[in-house]
């Protein structure tokens, strides 16, 4: 049992805007922020808005924030008690929670053991059938035999997708047409998983061929608590990467919200789940379905989307985070969470569209959102941002800048905040996603909310 306790200063072990955002909520809770960075960050603007930094190594991801050792370290120097990780790097590393555990530092997050239970795709599938959660029809058993593994497709039906039981961001994923290219396409991925993970079990599912990816909340408390907190469609995705992602998911009726919502409880009750997680769906409207959703995989950290959620429900996550981490319970119970209103975050980030959506970098000259010359709410407008004027731009971590969240009484009134927000947002100096953003937004299938997770590729001659 990982003890909870109260504590005063916090360690954020992360960067960029997640890092800022996180501090935010500390200073309004009056703890002391601690940064943690590499050389290429010495003057980033995480280390400026912290009580206290701390260099943790070169800039080499694998070096520094990465670095388990080098990120305690900086929390025994600097006398935090408590280490936020943000999302990525050392979000959803099991080892990490054991090893901050060892050095007596709680660690904002749920415990190793449902890290580790989310973390292989098969084993996670098999206890999500057990807490009764639905799945996309499939086979994720421990007989890896290549038969029996087309027998297995042949019986799913065709098309089916075969993905490493290791797997994740989209490595080792394939979709198979028929039984004839299947053995040629389990290869291939077996390959590609041995490469990639230095595991080749497989698991295979059957392909949908328009689902929307929708995801629920949920936040558990170390008393038995647990509650949803609505949910976030992320169907527009570029290579399994989210662009856009709203919160309520259009189209769900009150009866679909409430089942996925306790699907999701189950999921994180049946792994001993406690703090902020996300239990992701495949959510299918076609063939006449009445909306079909079948579990995904859960995300044991905070999302990078959490601020739609925080804008219909009117809750700061991190906040629930870090009262979860002293051993409080939930702020609220389930019948007391509202959903209000409706709220899209479109993710800026330093790319080239027209180049492959290559990496940029360079000075950024000027970097601000133009509020008063647009006469944005500033209620209803929020930056998420890790940069500011004058800030570099380096190739050593992901070249996401910035979140702009905005928020509307309803859906239309949500697009044309964000249509006028994108266009007030002044960047000069780094090549930005901006204009495919606005292209994105003012495409009349996402006007219309026609989602499905191949959005960008089939309306890609419109978007490019
Ligand atoms: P990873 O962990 O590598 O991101 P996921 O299992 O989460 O892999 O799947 C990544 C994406 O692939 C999903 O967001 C969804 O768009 C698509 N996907 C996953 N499973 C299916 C399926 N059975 N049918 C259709 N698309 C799927």
């Amino acid at each position: 049992m990982v003890e909870r306790h109260r504590f005063d200063t916090l360690l954020i072990a992360n960067r960029g805007e997640i890092a800022c955002r996180i501090m935010r909520t500390a200073r309004r809770m009056g703890l002391r922020s601690v940064a943690v960075y590499s050389d290429a960050d010495a003057h980033a603007k995480h280390v400026r808005e912290a009580d206290e930094a701390v260099r943790i190594g070169p800039a080499a991801a694998r070096d520094s924030y990465l670095d388990q050792h080098a990120v305690l370290e900086a929390a025994r120097r600097s006398g935090a008690q408590a280490i936020h990780p943000g999302y990525g790097f050392l979000a959803e590393n099991a080892d990490f929670v054991d090893a901050c555990a060892r050095a007596g530092v709680t660690f904002i997050g749920p415990p190793a053991s449902a890290i580790a239970a989310m973390g292989d795709k098969s084993a996670a599938k098999a206890r999500m059938a057990n807490a009764g959660v639905p799945l996309v029809p499939g086979y994720h058993g421990d007989d890896q035999d290549n038969q029996r593994l087309q027998a297995e497709a042949d019986r799913i039906g065709y098309p089916v997708l075969l993905k490493a039981s290791a797997g994740g961001g989209g490595k080792g994923m394939r979709v198979v047409a028929s039984a004839a290219e299947f053995q040629a396409a389990l290869d291939g991925c077996r390959r590609e998983s041995r490469a990639a993970f230095g595991d080749d079990r497989m698991l295979i599912e059957k392909y949908l061929t328009r689902p929307r990816h929708v995801e629920v909340q949920v936040f558990c408390d170390s008393h038995g608590n647990g509650v949803y907190l609505f949910e976030r469609d992320c169907s527009v995705q570029r290579r399994h990467q989210k662009v856009l992602e709203e919160a309520p998911a259009p189209g769900m009726t009150p009866e679909l919200r409430h089942a996925m919502g306790e699907a999701a409880v189950r999921a994180a009750k049946e792994i001993g789940y406690i703090g902020a997680g996300t239990v992701e769906f495949l959510l299918d409207f076609s063939q006449g379905q009445n909306g079909s959703f079948y579990f995904m995989e859960m995300n044991t950290r905070l999302q990078v989307e959490h601020p739609v959620t925080e804008m219909i429900t009117g809750q700061d996550l991190v906040e629930w985070q870090l009262r979860v981490a002293m051993g409080e319970p939930l702020p609220l119970a389930q019948h007391e969470l509202t959903l209000t209103g409706h709220s899209i975050e479109a993710r800026l980030y330093a790319e080239d569209p027209a180049n492959d959506f290559l990496p940029a970098t360079g000075t950024l000259e000027r970097f601000a959102l133009d509020r008063d010359g647009a006469g944005l709410d500033p209620s209803r407008v929020r930056l998420d941002s890790g940069v500011d004027s004058g800030d570099a731009v380096s190739m050593h971590y992901d070249p996401m800048l910035a979140k702009l969240i905005v928020y509307g009484n309803d859906r239309p009134q949500a697009l044309a905040t964000l249509t006028r927000s994108l266009a007030a947002l002044d960047i000069r100096g780094v090549t930005t996603n901006r204009d495919f953003l606005q292209r994105l937004v003012g495409h009349p299938a996402f006007q219309q909310a026609q989602l499905d997770t191949r959005f960008i590729e089939h309306h890609h001659d419109a978007l490019f």
